[in-house]
């Protein structure tokens, strides 16, 4: 059977070109990573009517259902649609499927909802960041975590988001214990010593980890209200220099990360090299220089005063022989 596929546009709608010529695969978003049985319920459907029964559970969160026949994909999208809806994900006309592939799902690990350490909400920020970049046909990924355990591996994606709590110690309640020196030390950085019986806090080496707070057994140590970020930009897998994502911006906003994100759209869209079939951020910061990058994403960003922003970024990483 032949027929008439437009590769260009269902690759945009996240369908997959497959070793098997004859079928696509459908890649589904789950910004946050968080969904409910009854939407899993239309994934199963959709597997199980227009698929080959099986779903790929991605490294992004989402579902990639195999074995759909291109000529399904129109059926597919409808079936898709109320998904779209629930999930919130940006669309222009949900029955076309999704709008584009090349921003992939913002990924978060549980967060708060569950584990103790995180310090913050991951998927409701992760949905925010969905809600303000999606759809775009640029290739970024971005990642959060709940705190410096990082994991999920947020270092990896052009920008990882990593929660920082900032302790607040209540020194009349301290009883002298020495606990969250030695979790500090034991567990994080080190940043607190015992000094005439009572816990010091060197911020700078503080990480913001929470161990203090978690492990103070009079709840002197307690977290602050606030919520800070660690932004850690431009990690890469890949062929050519994979590498890890570096820290720019520590004790960050949420606001000032959405903008930064947002402002390197602007950033890629003007210095992409369109003769390459697509062109990672990290690549084309290493082509224009951090320096101009920066000057990008800081348009109209107003950090906290109390942010850390380190005016140069170095990556390293992994380089095959031969390559620059
Ligand atoms: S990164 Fe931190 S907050 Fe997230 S799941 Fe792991 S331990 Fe919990
Ligand atoms: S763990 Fe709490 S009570 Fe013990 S030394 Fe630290 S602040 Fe004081
Ligand atoms: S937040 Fe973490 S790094 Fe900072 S003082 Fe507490 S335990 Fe140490």
């Amino acid at each position: 059977m032949t027929l008439d596929i437009n590769i260009k546009n269902i690759k945009k709608n996240a369908y997959r070109i497959c070793k098997n010529k004859e079928e696509t695969a459908l890649r589904v978003r789950v910004p946050g990573g968080e969904i409910t049985g009854d939407l899993i319920e239309i994934v199963s459907k959709i597997a199980n009517t227009y698929g080959d029964g099986r779903i790929h559970l991605t490294t992004r969160q989402g579902f990639e259902i195999l074995g759909i026949k291109w000529e399904d994909i129109d059926k597919v999208n409808l079936m898709v649609a109320p998904l779209m809806d629930k999930l919130e994900i940006n669309h222009v006309d949900a029955n076309a499927g999704y709008p584009a592939a090349g921003t992939r799902n913002i990924a978060a690990c549980i967060g708060n909802k569950v584990c103790l350490k995180a310090q913050y909400n991951t998927t409701e920020f992760a949905k925010k960041i969905e809600k303000s970049i999606f759809p775009h046909d640029f290739h970024f990924k971005v990642a959060l975590t709940g705190c410096p355990n990082d994991c999920q591996k947020v270092r990896s994606n052009d920008f990882g988001i990593i929660g920082m709590t900032l302790p607040k110690l209540d020194i009349s309640k301290c009883v002298s214990c020495g606990r969250c020196e030695k979790k500090c030390k034991g567990l994080s950085t080190g940043a607190i010593k015992m000094v005439n019986y009572k816990p010091q806090r060197d911020h700078d080496r503080c990480i913001g980890c929470g161990e203090c707070a978690l492990n103070c057994p009079t709840s002197a140590w307690t977290r602050d209200a606030e919520k800070y970020y660690r932004l850690a930009i431009m990690g890469r897998t890949g062929k050519r220099n994979p590498r890890l994502a570096e820290d720019w911006i520590i004790w960050a906003d949420e606001a000032s990360i959405i903008k930064i994100i947002k402002n390197t759209y602007d950033y890629v869209d003007k210095y992409i090299d369109r003769s390459l079939p697509k062109e990672h951020i990290g690549y084309i910061v290493d082509r224009t220089g951090f320096m101009e990058f920066k000057k990008w994403a800081l348009k109209d960003v107003d950090l906290p005063e109390y942010s850390v922003m380190k005016n140069n970024v170095y990556w390293s990483g992994m380089k095959y022989p031969g390559i620059k």
